[in-house]
């Protein structure tokens, strides 16, 4: 007769690496909230997860209309969404890989190359995505923490990169929206690591993505989505560009249908809609300016100089937390960061023209609730 000792136990049968896991700080329920803060859900403006604020692209809209084979497993090899993910991109179809998000080729770049105890490095505050696969793949996070002005550490990092196995930096940074300088990266590639540019937001910034160089070159990879620029997040469809040879390692060992049927036709549709996309991204650029110069105004919230689709405000006299609680009373949803650094920050995303009047408005409505207007 077997004795439960012989049971098992799923607490003491973890995995040693994962008995610390922290919970990963995913967004709230927006329903939740408007429940919680006696909010009609169609009156909520959701600006904490940086999301395309106009939707689905009108192709996308009819795509998703229509009749397409969800009784079928989605290709694995992904022929199509490759090679239309490539001509966007500007490289052969060889030299890319979609993900269901980018999320899903982070956790799949950590599952081919990272060893438990090895090294891989950030330059905080950035996106926490990489440090909770760290841990999950037992993996040590380096922090490089940026300057006052969140400017990368450079000679801190090519330092810590030599010896480590991967390097992550989002450009644009994401909550700090500035991008990282080109000047490093051949330093970074020098260092032996494998350099992950992670370019979720670079459809918003003044700049190169590095997407060319990196389709030939098996020291770098670029990341990309359609989660902001392309108005998919909730369909979760990434790519990520790199040389040939570490494609056909990720395509060997992703899980063969990893894209869903559905978000490979919504993909396919959105980037049929670049053109249009490229002119909402156009629109939410000039509407970062003309919020960040308009909050200025007020005295005590300044937004950081921002090349992505959100502002990182730092507050003199409030906390992101009461401000954050401040906009929610007001059916506005942001982003607070509960870091040291970031306590007196509050991150929001870019909507359209009309919900940036009303976030306006709000923000200085609560500086007058909350004693701080000047
Ligand atoms: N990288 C960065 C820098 C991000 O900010 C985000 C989304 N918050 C992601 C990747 C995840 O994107 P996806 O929706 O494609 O998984």
């Amino acid at each position: 007769m077997a004795t439960s000792a012989t049971r098992f136990d799923p607490r003491t049968g973890l995995r040693r690496a994962l008995h610390e896991l922290p919970a990963y700080e995913a967004l709230d329920d927006p329903e939740a909230i408007a429940v919680e803060y006696g909010i009609e859900p169609s009156n909520l403006l959701k600006l904490d997860g940086n999301e395309n604020p106009y939707g689905p692209s009108p192709k996308t809209r009819e795509a998703l209309r229509g009749e397409y084979a969800v009784h079928h497993y989605s290709d694995s090899e992904q022929h199509r969404l490759r090679a239309a993910l490539a001509a966007r991109y500007g490289v052969n179809a060889a030299s890319v890989i979609a993900g269901a998000g980018s999320d899903e080729l982070i956790d799949l770049i950590f599952r081919i190359f990272v060893e438990e105890g090895d090294r891989i490095v950030v330059a905080s505050p950035t996106f926490g995505m990489y440090a909770f696969d760290a841990l999950l793949h037992g993996a040590v996070t380096v922090d490089v923490p940026r300057d006052d002005r969140w400017e990368i550490d450079a000679g801190a990092l090519f330092e810590a990169a030599r010896g480590a196995k991967a390097v992550f930096i989002p450009s644009p940074n994401n909550p700090t929206g500035n991008l990282m300088p080109q000047s490093l990266i051949d330093p970074l590639l020098d260092s032996g690591a494998l350099i992950v540019i992670d370019e979720a937001y670079i459809e918003f910034a003044d700049a190169e993505s590095l997407a060319v160089r990196a389709a030939s070159e098996p020291a770098l990879v670029v990341m990309r989505t359609l989660s902001k620029w392309g108005g998919l997040a909730g369909m979760r469809v990434g790519a990520a560009i790199t040389a040939p040879e570490t494609i056909e390692l990720l395509l060997r060992t992703k899980q063969p249908y990893n894209l869903s049927i559905a978000a490979e036709v919504a993909a396919l549709a959105a980037l049929e809609d670049a053109e249009l996309l490229d002119e909402q991204a156009a629109t939410l650029v000039a509407e970062r300016d003309r919020v960040a110069a308009a909050v200025r105004e007020f005295g005590w919230i300044d937004p950081w100089p921002s090349d992505a689709s959100f502002l990182l405000c730092r507050l003199t006299g409030t906390d992101g937390l009461s401000l954050r609680e401040a906009l929610r009373r007001r059916g506005i949803l942001t982003r607070y960061l509960d870091t040291e650094r970031l306590r007196d920050h509050l991150r929001f995303s870019m909507g359209t023209p009309q919900q940036n009047d009303r976030l306006i408005e709000a923000i200085r409505d609560c500086g007058t609730e909350l004693g701080v207007a000047r």
